[in-house]
């Protein structure tokens, strides 16, 4: 059995340096010290050992677009940023939404290696929001889907959403939506605002967002079935989160958010570069600083990258047909470290919540977002939480390059990953 010894850590960043011993798969002993034996010593400088990251947004963009991304760099991007395990987004093509495609994505994610790659299943027939897809089937099939969503499309229609909602109770499966109610939003370009307005571009209303929610909550109570939403964007949509959650009969609700919405804001659009367009877009200070305080409180439960690279003639063009998405499985520590860390929103226990543990919950998932203690399994990452980096969009691991942080600072560097006890990324070098 193989032996990793990780030499100064800090738990959750509390408390003085202990080693942590890793022995096959599991975390075998935890103390000041320890004199063993080890085939690899990982000396860490007191670094923060935490449980890895489960992301529940990332578009890998295989089958179809791996001029983009595929199951392969993802997965790199993915042990570099220190997660061991992400949720593939169906939106594929062809659409994830039968077995075949799923099965596929999920072999090849295992033969990678890298993280644990699962794949979401579309909640409708091609994303057309029109007839519900083979859910049980999925569900049932080698990958055992369990969260299922049209992301980039909305499940728009009131009766499938409920439907879906219903059928995926009966297994004990999540909706994840995306929230959009399409008719506000024919055309839309950006955050309709005083920005928008001045460039000229058509907006995306923030109640275009908060609307489904709120109705999806409604059948999410009424229906007894699971529901996540995805990327929240607004104000509104953590105040009607917080207002659903007190109720006592609010059942299983859930929400994201993701990195750029924590940090960005649409005054970005001044220079019209594409690499800021985003699905839900870029909305105003005070819908960042909102979402902020939602993520600390519990209110939104967990970090989402919404990871989505896209081929350079699909984002170095015109801002109207440029596509919408960034990257965001490298740059997501950071910013969370930037944005909720540095200012006292979230301690260390904190980032393992919304990053780890929430997550896993969410999706199910028994061996992740586990405590870090003895006789748990080693999915784990390493953090250097004083370490500053600057991002460079082509140096990332992702095919596209177009991260909206690219130039930036970031605090918080991933020094190691570890899946099922065996390194993955250490020292910013993917270990196959
Ligand atoms: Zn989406």
């Amino acid at each position: 059995m193989s032996r990793l010894l990780l030499k100064d850590v800090r738990p959750y960043g509390e408390g003085d340096p202990v080693d942590v011993l890793v022995e096959g798969e599991v975390i075998a002993e935890i103390g000041a010290n320890l004199q063993v034996d080890a085939d690899e010593i990982v000396h860490a400088g007191g670094s923060v050992l935490l449980p890895g990251f489960v992301d529940l947004h990332t578009h890998l963009r295989e089958p179809g677009r791996e001029d983009a991304e595929t199951v392969e760099t993802g997965s790199a991007a993915a042990a570099l940023g220190g997660y061991t395990a992400v949720f593939a987004m169906a939106n594929t093509d062809p659409v994830a939404d039968n077995a075949v495609i799923v099965e596929h994505v999920w072999r090849r994610g295992r033969e990678v290696g890298l993280v644990d790659v699962h794949p979401v299943g579309a909640v409708t027939v091609g994303l057309k929001g029109e007839k519900l897809a083979e859910l049980g089937t999925m569900r049932r099939s080698a990958a055992e889907v369990r969260i299922f969503s049209d992301d980039g499309h909305c499940v728009h229609d009131p009766l499938i959403m409920r439907r879906a909602l219903e059928y995926t109770k009966s297994f004990g499966g999540v909706v994840a939506q995306h929230a959009e109610e399409p008719r506000l939003t024919v055309g839309a370009q950006a955050h309709e605002g005083a920005n928008a307005a001045r460039l000229g571009l058509a907006g995306w209303p923030a109640p275009a967002e908060e609307a489904i929610v709120a109705r999806d909550c409604l059948l999410a109570g009424h229906t007894g079935g699971t529901l996540h939403i995805c990327h929240v964007s607004t104000s509104g949509t953590a105040d009607i989160l917080r207002w659903w959650k007190s109720r006592k009969t609010a059942g299983a609700v859930s929400a994201e958010v993701t990195p750029h919405h924590l940090l960005l804001t649409d005054d970005r659009l001044e220079t019209y570069d594409p690499v800021n367009k985003v699905n839900p877009p870029l909305r105003t200070d005070a819908d960042v600083m909102a979402l902020r305080e939602a993520l600390a409180d519990g209110t939104v439960d967990c970090v989402a990258t919404d990871h989505a690279p896209h081929a350079a003639q699909d984002k170095d063009c015109e801002w109207a047909a440029a596509k919408p998405g960034m990257l965001g499985l490298q740059t997501a520590l950071g910013i969370v470290v930037r944005t909720m860390v540095r200012p006292g929103l979230l301690d260390w226990r904190g980032v393992a919540r919304v990053m780890s543990e929430r997550p896993a919950e969410i999706a199910g998932l028994a061996d992740q977002g586990r405590p870090v203690e003895v006789g748990e399994p080693a999915n784990l990452v390493l953090v250097d939480p004083d370490a500053e980096w600057t991002v460079r969009g082509a140096e990332l691991a992702s095919l596209g390059e177009n991260s909206p942080f690219d130039g930036m600072q970031l605090p918080g560097r991933v020094v190691a990953t570890l899946l099922r006890g065996r390194l993955t990324a250490h020292e910013g070098k993917v270990r196959r």
